[in-house]
């Protein structure tokens, strides 16, 4: 049976949705399972946790942001989904804390920048913007377009915010090793988020997984919708070469993507398996 999808987002990060209202989305959808992944943080468990519809059960989890280095030595982005891991262990807390730190000394910089450049925005619009996730280049572009500056979004990627650009302030991310490590250190399970979508495919061979399974890696996400049918039959036979899980999810993000809730799902068995592997309870209805 198909009743559990695995990798969703809600105010607390990227999504539009609150707990609440994701967790009804799922109900309405015939979901009996919900992974809640917010980027980089685990600040919305605790909603997810008291909204959870009868019958329903919430796997709590989140996205980490992490890079991987190339074949010529340069970081490629790779997300990886942690699932029923002690959010207060302190490789995690550590670790965000400064990812926090940084991200709000970061956005301060760029839009520091911007405004000595002429740009007619303010810190308190772009912090109104992230709400209650951490800031980046989104918000700051969502206030430019309000601003009237440039028209879309995708433009100040192209344009103004993009990488090396004049106002681009890099972060150091979290390694995929060390995200794999501390998932592990702290009692959860590590999945490859979508690992065939953008760029991430290229640093991700079968080669290299195997290594991170060697480090704790428990699967990879392989029903995702940037995923074509090539790439899901791949994937399938990596992960059944190498002992790995594979789940599927629709990475649903409320209004801000037109991804259904439930357009992907994870075998009740494989969800199964993830229960029995984490440190944590699920939420139950
Ligand atoms: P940051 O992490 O603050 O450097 O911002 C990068 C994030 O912006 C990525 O994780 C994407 O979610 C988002 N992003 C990157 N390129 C685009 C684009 N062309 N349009 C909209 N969002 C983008
Ligand atoms: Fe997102
Ligand atoms: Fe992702
Ligand atoms: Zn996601």
């Amino acid at each position: 049976m198909l009743t559990a999808d695995l990798h969703t987002h809600t105010r607390f990060s990227d999504g539009t949705d609150t707990p609440e209202e994701l967790l009804a989305a799922a109900q309405a959808a015939g979901l009996t399972t919900v992974g809640l992944t917010d980027h980089d943080t685990a600040d919305g468990w605790d909603q997810a946790a008291e909204h959870v519809p009868p019958g329903m059960r919430v796997v709590p989890g989140a996205e980490f942001s992490t890079k991987h280095p190339g074949g010529d030595g340069a970081l490629v982005s790779v997300h990886l989904l942690g699932y029923l891991f002690d959010r207060d262990h302190p490789l995690i807390t550590a670790e965000w804390k400064r990812i926090v730190d940084e991200r709000t000394n970061r956005g301060a910089r760029i839009v520091q920048s911007l405004v000595a450049a002429g740009y007619p925005i303010t810190l308190d619009q772009v912090r109104d913007k992230a709400g209650r996730g951490n800031i980046g280049r989104p918000h700051i572009a969502r206030t430019l377009v309000d601003a009237g500056v440039i028209g879309t979004v995708g433009e100040a990627f192209e344009g103004i915010l993009e990488d090396g650009g004049p106002h681009h302030v890099s972060l150091r991310s979290t390694s995929l090793v060390e995200g794999i490590e501390m998932i592990v250190a702290a009692g959860g399970v590590p999945v490859i988020a979508h690992p065939r979508a953008r760029t991430a495919a290229a640093v991700l061979s079968a080669p290299v997984l195997e290594t991170l399974v060697d480090v704790g890696l428990a699967g990879l996400e392989v029903r995702h919708p940037d995923h074509d049918h090539a790439a899901r039959a791949e994937l399938v036979g990596i992960a059944a070469d190498l002992g790995l899980l594979t789940t599927g999810s629709s990475d649903y993000h409320g209004g801000n993507k037109t991804l259904r809730i439930g357009q992907e799902r994870t075998d009740d068995d494989v969800v199964e398996q993830i229960v029995d592997r984490g440190a944590v309870a699920p939420f139950v209805g």
